[in-house]
Order: structure tokens, then C-alpha cells, then sequence
């Protein structure tokens, strides 16, 4: 199904029962994500009638949280089996269908113009205790590189500061590039940000390209037509035209405020920095326009970066071991430090070059289980017991210090530590001998709604 707007997703899972409302009044500051928190592994929420301390009274622009939950949400998106999604996304960024201009008038996200901004209009929440303010976490940010015109599209977190300004945090990736090299000329560098888009436009500006790949470019990939985009009032930058908000402005000139501390991630908080500002210059979006909010350090906010970096990740260790099968980043890594590998071996020495591409594709990941076929990859606890029925410490347990990790790993100086790889996997040939697990002709079949009286 070629789902292209938030609406139409919101339908879908509505539909399904999987879109919860909530009509009663909730606070932006900690409540509402305390709810969505709650609900983030199994519900959408719909929050009706945010109330916060700067927003007007008769503010009535509802929140929507936890839209892009779980595997097989993006499995139905995208028409293949949850196993397949990392190599969906993987074939996506090798046959990127590029974007198409639509003229304004054809896009919704312009059936409202405001030019006289004021950013204490949209509900933006507070996320967690040691938080410095409100953030807007779903913005997609789409820059064009000074030098070349090339397109960037990527979320940052973006603080809000007074009616006109955002806070933007950018690690040391494209749009900083861009920003700094349009900073060298003295220049500002034009953004549009959209907010409250569909999930697999989320899902593509995930993805990890060189510089002067267009990230939308895959999201035309993934629907099978090139995605809509609409010309920026204010800023020679476009955004998708079915976007709910569009938020247009330019990123200061050596300007820099203190942003965050901002609960990130991994469950902490990352610290304050010293950060670009976007000066806000227009703001277009919907009538009855939703805002989108992605909770910080829950399934939404894990899983949409994790099967990005699956992909590339995939990809990489695909070249030098082609018997891996599938790998996924697993919950209990915040989906970004701990990989799984499922492989289906032909020697057992190929189970470890694996893993050190794996490490080599990605620095944020520290620690792998090699498993084999038989093991659900997706099922901690069926790694878990792979660990403790295929590996011995001393012999399937390698370390390498000193390599590059995540900055934001609080156990690890400046992000440099220790890999970890573990093989779980039984000898080779073994699996219908001694490793042969134990079965029932009815596993997998039984309801039990069937038997019970
Ligand atoms: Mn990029």
C-alpha cells in the first residue's frame, strides 16, 4: 500500500485499532510523553487537547506520538517480510527514484501561510526532567550543500527558544558541513523543517548516504514514485508537499546559544552544548494541522534509526561474509549497541569476519551475538538462550579495546572502548546432530482459544 501522508497512516492503523485518542486535557510538559512512553510499544496516541504553560488557551492543535512502532508496520508498508526490511531499504538507497516539484496550490501543507511567526503556536512538548525547554524531535531538515545545490535530508532535535528561534543540534554530518561551509562565506544556510509525515519518509531520511546523496530520493524508492516536494515561501529550499506543518528559516551565521541538556538515546542525558540557531521566517502547514512528536528514547525513536543502520550495516558485512542472513539491533542496545547477526555458516571461522565488518559499518555498535538460522534474531530471549547452549566464554568470546564507539556511551571516554563479539552459533553440521533443537509437529500452530473451555 503506497501510504504518502501521516493522514493516510493515521487511518490505516486507526483502522486496526492501533490509534488510541485521548480527548481529556494532558500537559506538554512531561505528561503527554509520559503517556506515549507508556503506550509506545503497542499504541499510537492522539492527543486532542494538549494544554502547556505558553501555549494560547484555545490552542487546539492535537499531538500525535508512537506512529512508527514496530517491524511490522514498515513490513506492511513496504511489502515485505519483516526479516527482508534492512535488504528493502538496502536496494531502496541502489535504485533511488528522485523527487518531483508539485505547485502549491496542489500541496495541502500550504493551505495555511503564516508569515508573522510565532513558535509558542505549535504544542511543542517537554520530554524528561533535566531537559533545558521544549523540543521539536520529528522535524525532517532539508538543506542544499552551498557548494553544489546537492539536497540533505535529516532530523535533528531543535530547541525551542523564544517566537522566532530554534536551538539545532547537529553532530559532525551533512548539514553541519553545510552549514559551516555556507558560514565560511558569511552566509546563513536556508532549512525548510516539515513535521507530521508518513512513516516510510521518516524512515528514508534515516538512512546513512554519502554526501550528495539525496535522502529523498529513497523514500521515491520505497513508495515506487518519486516523492512530492513544494518550493519554500521564503527559502529557495523545498519540503514534502504533504507534510502537516513546514517550518522555513535559516540557520544563523556565527551564532551559537547553549542547547540541551537533552534526555537522548541511550536513557541519559546528553549535555549542554554550544549550538547553531534557526531564525524562523515562515511557517505553512494544514488546516486542523497535527504535530508529530517522536519520544526520546523510546521503540519509535529506536527503531526508526535502527533499520537505517541495519541496512548499512548489511550491506557492508554482505561483501565479505554472503551467507548472513538477516541482522537486527536489538532493544536491549537501544537498538544501536547491541547487533545480532543470524547466519547460515559454511565454516565457522566466517561467523567472526562477520562481526568485524559489522563493527567496521558502524562505531555506535558494541557488542554482537552470532546466531544461526534456527534462532529467532528478533527474540532476545532465543539469543539469549543461544548464548547459553552454543558458546563458551573462553573460546567464542573475542574483545578488541580501544576502538571507536558512541559519544554518547557514558561508560566509554570520549566513545572510545572495548567491542564485544560473541559466537552463539553451534559447529558447523551440527545443527541436525547434537545442536538439533527440540520439536513438536504442532509448534507454531496451536490457539489456544481453540482448546480452552
Ligand atoms: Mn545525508
Amino acid at each position: 500500500m503506497a501510504i504518502k501522508s501521516l493522514r493516510e497512516w493515521l487511518a490505516v492503523i486507526d483502522k486496526e485499532g492501533k490509534l488510541k485518542r485521548v480527548s481529556r486535557d494532558v500537559k506538554l510538559e512531561y505528561e503527554l510523553i509520559a503517556v506515549a512512553k507508556k503506550a509506545s510499544s503497542k499504541y499510537a496516541v492522539l492527543f486532542e487537547r494538549p494544554v502547556g504553560d505558553t501555549l494560547r488557551e484555545d490552542n487546539r492543535m492535537p499531538v500525535v506520538a508512537n506512529t512508527m512502532v514496530s517491524r511490522e508496520d514498515f513490513s506492511k508498508l513496504l511489502g515485505v517480510p519483516v526479516i527482508e526490511l534492512a535488504d528493502c531499504l538496502m536496494r531502496a538507497q541502489d535504485n533511488p527514484i528522485a523527487p518531483v516539484i508539485v505547485d502549491k496550490e496542489k500541496s495541502p501543507a500550504k493551505e495555511v501561510v503564516i508569515k508573522d511567526v510565532n513558535l509558542y503556536d505549535l504544542p511543542i512538548p517537554v520530554n524528561h526532567l533535566g531537559d533545558n525547554g521544549a523540543f521539536v524531535t520529528a522535524g525532517v531538515i532539508v538543506a542544499r550543500d552551498p557548494a553544489t545545490g546537492k539536497r540533505n535530508v535529516s532530523i535533528h532535535r531543535m530547541q525551542l527558544r523564544d517566537e522566532k528561534h530554534l536551538g539545532i543540534f547537529m553532530l559532525p554530518k551533512h548539514l553541519d558541513e553545510f552549514q559551516r561551509s555556507a558560514e565560511k562565506q558569511n552566509r546563513p544556510l536556508e532549512v525548510t523543517v516539515s513535521i507530521g509525515l508518513d512513516p516510510i519518509l521518516m524512515l528514508a531520511s534515516q538512512v546513512t548516504a554519502p554526501l550528495g546523496f539525496d535522502e529523498f530520493g529513497v523514500a521515491g524508492a520505497l513508495y515506487g514514485s518519486g516523492l512530492e516536494l513544494v518550493a519554500g515561501e521564503t527559502v529557495g529550499v523545498e519540503a514534502p508537499a504533504n507534510a502537516e506543518i513546514i517550518i522555513e528559516g535559516k540557520i544563523i551565521p556565527h551564532v551559537r546559544e547553549s542547547e540541551g541538556p537533552f534526555g537522548e538515546y541511550p536513557q541519559y542525558y546528553s549535555p549542554q552544548t554550544q549550538s547553531q540557531v534557526v531564525e524562523v521566517t515562515c511557517i505553512t502547514m494544514r488546516r486542523e494541522a497535527i504535530y508529530q512528536t517522536v519520544v526520546p528514547a523510546a521503540e519509535e525513536h529506536f527503531l526508526l534509526g535502527a533499520i537505517a543502520r541495519e541496512s548499512r550495516t548489511l550491506k557492508m558485512v554482505r561483501e565479505v561474509a554472503p551467507n548472513v542472513r538477516a541482522l537486527q539491533l536489538g532493544i536491549g542496545g537501544n537498538r544501536r549497541s547491541h547487533l545480532v547477526i543470524q547466519i547460515d555458516k559454511k565454516n565457522d571461522g566466517e561467523v567472526r569476519n562477520a562481526m568485524f565488518a559489522a563493527f567496521s559499518s558502524n562505531p555506535e555498535i558494541k557488542h554482537i551475538v552470532a546466531v544461526d538460522t534456527d534462532v529467532d534474531l528478533f527474540n532476545s530471549i532465543d539469543v539469549l538462550w543461544a548464548v547459553a547452549t552454543r558458546c563458551q566464554a573462553d573460546r567464542d568470546i573475542f574483545i578488541v579495546p580501544g576502538a571507536q564507539g558512541s559519544t554518547m556511551d557514558p561508560s566509554a571516554p570520549e566513545g572510545v572502548g572495548a567491542k564485544m563479539g560473541i559466537d552463539a552459533t553451534a559447529p558447523v553440521g551440527s545443527l541436525e546432530d547434537e545442536f538439533k533443537r527440540i520439536e513438536n509437529p504442532y509448534d507454531g500452530e496451536i490457539e489456544l482459544e481453540e482448546y480452552f473451555n
